[in-house]
């Protein structure tokens, strides 16, 4: 047979090796370290794609986790709710933006945004309002790849293919300062600026046509790290309220600590009607994501339909869950919201003495344990490489070899060069790990 439902294992296995292209195989985790399986080991400089927030083989997770899985694995959300679930929904509820209040659990990024973005449309169909039907989004973003938030995430080239998409996205400029702000603008002007734009698109569709805003709040997966400037999401804020649009902030990369904060948004002074988070959640120990929710929201579908008309089979599955507390548990024991505010720091200082003046570093950008170093082929033009160089590829592999994991982006910013690497190191790592991780990216830049 044939079929993509009754895959062959012949088939099966084709396309994993297709996948799997010739990579080094992991075997073991401890600490900040991958294990590969001739025993070279690897600072996961990136915590994988900013998943590994407490680095590989925790005990306290692993524990908690064996734990849960030796009392129940898994119970159908249709039947039975879990202690686990209830105890990490309270969890993030009580440490959640002044509002929020309630979460919905998913089993990843993609399925955040997508429950994320029909969550919006529910509450506009709910309150009456059913004729809001575009959603605004950021170029340079990405929000997934599921088809929901392929069609919010900012590059044309990974939509391409997939068109039509089955909602309707206009795009507006991300905060890109090193490459935007003109040198006239304060950032504080060029953030209004920035703002103006959106606004213009707001009025091109119909302000009372809009059903959200969506954007990560500190940019990740596209161009380094992009980091809003002072004031810009207090505006874009007051602007939804005036329109009565929502705002959706995708933190599944830049959330659950990684900026110093536990939600980005905090140091932004805003709150999101929706916020979407993951990788970190779990810390790369079970897959799991999750929505948070206003509880304007929840109380429109509890005085309309009732129920958020949306689920998964493996929404709040419990070992998921017993993974995602610990992993709260930890960061809120050891005290690493404020590791990560003191390693930031360091590392921060690191890469501007090792890399400040050199000549193929444009800019070095971002906060906390969440570091964007863009490269260009010179700094008084900002050039960039010729993209067919592929130069973070090579970068990548050569630090893999020099013993370190960093995350290559490039090549793929709205169709235009560009070559960054994004850093994110394991909240647990010590200085000197810290030091290995730049002193080897710096040899291979
Ligand atoms: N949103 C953002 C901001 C992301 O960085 C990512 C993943 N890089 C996603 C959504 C999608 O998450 P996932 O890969 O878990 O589906």
């Amino acid at each position: 047979m044939n079929t993509l439902t009754h895959v062959s294992q012949e088939d099966t296995h084709i396309l994993h090796r297709q996948l799997r292209s010739g990579l080094p195989l992991a075997v073991g985790g401890e600490g900040a370290w991958l294990i590969g399986a001739d025993g070279k080991r690897y600072l996961d400089g990136s915590g994988g794609a900013a998943v590994s927030c407490l680095g590989h083989a925790h005990p306290d997770v692993l524990a908690a986790m064996h734990a849960q899985i030796d009392r129940l694995a898994y119970a159908h959300t249709s039947f039975f709710s879990t202690e686990v679930a209830e105890q990490l929904a309270d969890q993030l509820v009580a440490t959640a933006p002044e509002g929020m209040s309630h979460v919905y659990f998913v089993s990843g990024g993609s399925e955040a945004v997508e429950a994320a973005l029909k969550m919006a449309r529910q509450y506009f169909v709910e309150i009456g309002q059913p004729q809001r039907q575009h959603f605004i989004a950021r170029r340079q973003s990405y929000h997934g790849n599921t088809l929901g938030a392929l069609a919010v995430g900012g590059n044309a080239w990974r939509r391409a293919q997939f068109q039509p998409l089955l909602i309707d996205v206009t795009h507006v400029a991300p905060c890109y300062p090193y490459r935007d702000q003109a040198p006239t603008e304060t950032p504080e002007q060029y953030g209004q600026r920035l703002v103006g734009e959106l606004s213009q698109a707001i009025d091109q569709l119909g302000g009372e046509n809009v059903i959200a805003f969506v954007a990560e709040t500190v940019g990740g997966a596209t161009a380094g790290v992009l980091t809003p400037v002072p004031g810009y999401f207090k505006a874009v804020r007051e602007l939804c309220d005036r329109h009565g649009i929502l705002l959706i902030l995708d933190e599944v990369m830049c959330g659950m600590g990684r900026t110093g904060t536990l939600h980005a948004c905090e140091a932004e002074g805003v709150v999101p009607d929706l916020l979407t988070i993951a990788k970190g959640l779990g810390g790369g120990y079970q897959p799991i994501g999750a929505v948070l929710a206003h509880h304007r929201l929840v109380d429109a579908f509890r005085q309309g339909s009732g129920l958020f008309q949306h689920g998964h089979t493996y929404l709040g599955h419990a070992v998921a869950c017993a993974a995602a507390l610990a992993v709260q548990q930890v960061i809120a024991r050891d005290g690493l919201l404020d590791r990560v505010q003191v390693l930031g720091s360091y590392l921060e200082q690191r890469l501007r003495a090792e890399l400040g003046q050199h000549p193929h570093v444009g800019d070095i950008r971002g906060r906390g344990l969440f570091w964007g170093v863009e490269l260009v082929a010179d700094r008084d033009t900002k050039q960039w490489f010729d993209p067919a160089r592929k130069l973070h590829a090579k970068l990548k592999a050569d630090a893999m070899a020099r013993g370190i994991l960093v995350y290559p982006m490039g090549g793929t910013v709205d169709g235009q060069a560009g070559d960054h690497v994004l850093l994110a190191p394991p909240f647990i790592c010590s200085e000197a790990e810290i030091d290995f991780l730049v002193a080897r990216l710096v040899e291979s830049i």
